[in-house]
């Protein structure tokens, strides 16, 4: 059996053509995959052109390059992991220091452990912890006595024994019934 030298001439001819017709396809896929995937990884425009034309130039072995030496994070990941690390240095910053001793104070705790301060106290009626400058229980809607604002009833503030009248920094002006103390926060802590 002999093939007509001609037909496989064209044969040959046909396969070349196909092979580098499939080269050409597979060789602007890449340029195109690897523009689409710097893009998503960098937003250095030098770095995108470089990406490129490596994959552009070398082909096949650029592109390989490429896979070994891209950013490792897309950056809706990175977007991502910096959110999350804001959030957590938020909580740190966020976490109430002690007025006494500055360490960092968790939301439930009624005594830094450190130095001492008073730093809530607890609602008579309800029983929850409230912050100490608080002067109505945000859950139980009750009046909380001894607080340094609006005190409209000083009788019975005086009767719960939440003024030391031999404290010099206590101040109460009586006007026409209008009473006003001058107590910061950390001298009513220490009372409480
Ligand atoms: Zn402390
Ligand atoms: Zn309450």
């Amino acid at each position: 059996m002999s093939l007509d030298p001609s037909f496989l001439k064209q044969l040959t001819t046909f396969a070349v053509g196909f092979s580098a017709a499939f080269l050409a396809a597979l060789w602007l896929s890449l340029i195109f995959w690897t523009n689409r995937d710097i893009r998503k990884r960098s937003r250095d425009r030098v770095l995108r052109i470089i990406a490129v034309v490596v994959v552009t130039v070398f082909f096949l072995p650029g592109f390989l390059i490429y896979l070994v030496l891209r950013p490792g994070y897309m950056l809706e990941e990175e977007y991502q992991r910096a959110l999350e690390e804001e959030a957590l240095l938020q909580a740190i910053e966020g976490a109430a220091l002690c007025p006494g001793c500055e360490r960092h104070l968790q939301p439930d705790w009624i005594v830094c452990p450190g130095c001492g301060t008073v730093l809530k106290k607890t609602c008579e009626s309800c029983g929850r912890l409230i912050e100490l400058p608080w002067n109505i229980c945000p859950y139980c809607t009750a009046a909380v006595p001894g607080m340094p604002v609006e005190i409209s009833d000083t009788e019975s503030v005086l009767e719960q024994g939440q003024f030391d009248e031999d404290e010099t920094d206590v101040e109460i002006e009586i006007e026409d019934d209008d009473i006003q103390s001058d107590l910061d926060d950390n001298e009513v802590k220490s009372q409480l």
